[in-house]
């Protein structure tokens, strides 16, 4: 994973509809694959792909099995492993190439979500490359928030985790199955504000960034919150009112964070210490038992 000297991005994977309701992923790579001249650069060559066109047909997040749950290495390596889903993952996994010898070396992983979550990156890795990269999209476009999952320190099981490079951009808030014009157009900037770094890049021409950055980092060892539950696995709160579409807004303790629709009790945060959650009242999450995601905010130095 080191990446020693000034070695090239050369060719970058830009990945829509892993989920087939994310339509604004899906429609920008319906839009480069029909107009690929604006993604050119002088010094890479991009590789557009639809993750999950059965679920895109179907404009449902996944057929069998969520796709962006299917690549930890031992289930691409295991042939008894054949939904539809499985097969993506193997297809997706064997065009990027082996882990020793990638065909692909940065993937761009377009998402959107229904939580007020704006412009987020959540990069494939902490390596330093990808924290520069980071940086310089915050400083382009200070709404640009950096979130380091509650899975970084997991095995691996994503798309974006097939490489130590790149990125999923999680946009939002969008309902499933629809597209939003200004979204998709905010997304489609922050993509060509990533080839032009990685362009500069290459070309030994590194565009400035800022000597440190604030990330959100999924707080351990559990960030995920789930809906009050009856005995019977039921939801019996929901989240507050003065919750709702407040991502990355602070949590202290004692403020309200779910209502129990039938008595109209209000259940507090019980944590000591202020917490910043994200994909609150995420759609896809109700089957993940995630109500939202609590995180920290780091402030990261960055090495020149
Ligand atoms: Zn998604």
């Amino acid at each position: 994973m080191s990446r020693s000297g000034r070695q090239p991005i050369k060719r970058v994977a830009i990945v829509g509809g892993t989920h087939g309701n994310e339509l604004t992923g899906v429609y920008l790579v319906k839009k480069f694959q029909q107009y690929p001249q604006p993604l050119e650069r002088p010094s890479l060559e991009c590789v557009t792909l639809l993750g999950n066109p059965a679920a895109i047909a179907a404009n449902r997040r996944y057929i069998d099995r969520d796709l962006n749950r299917c690549f930890a290495a031992t289930d691409l390596a295991n042939p008894a492993l054949s939904t539809g889903e499985d097969r993506r993952a193997k297809a997706i996994a064997a065009q990027i190439g082996p882990a020793a010898h990638p065909t692909i070396d940065l993937i761009i992983d377009l998402h959107s979500t229904t939580a007020n979550m704006g412009l987020t990156i959540l990069p494939s890795s902490q390596h330093p490359f990808n924290l520069q990269l980071m940086a310089y999209l915050v400083s382009a476009n200070p709404s640009v928030r950096i979130c380091y999952g509650s899975q970084d320190n997991q095995p691996p099981v994503l798309l974006r985790s097939l490489l130590p490079l790149g990125c999923t951009i999680e946009v939002g808030p969008i309902a499933q199955g629809v597209v939003d014009a200004v979204l998709f157009q905010q997304t489609e900037i922050l993509i060509h504000q990533i080839l032009d770094y990685l362009d500069a890049y290459n070309q030994d021409k590194p565009l400035p960034v800022p000597s440190s950055i604030t990330v959100h980092q999924a707080i351990q060892p559990i960030s995920a919150i789930d809906y009050p539950r009856n005995s019977g696995g039921e939801i019996q709160a929901v989240i507050h009112p003065d919750r709702q579409f407040r991502d990355y807004e602070p949590l202290h303790p004692g403020d309200p964070m779910f209502l129990n629709l039938m008595t109209g009790e209000a259940i507090l945060y019980e944590g000591d210490r202020v917490v910043y959650p994200i994909f609150i009242n995420e759609a896809a999450y109700y089957e993940k038992n995630i109500a939202m995601v609590l995180t920290e905010k780091k402030i990261i130095d960055l090495i020149a």
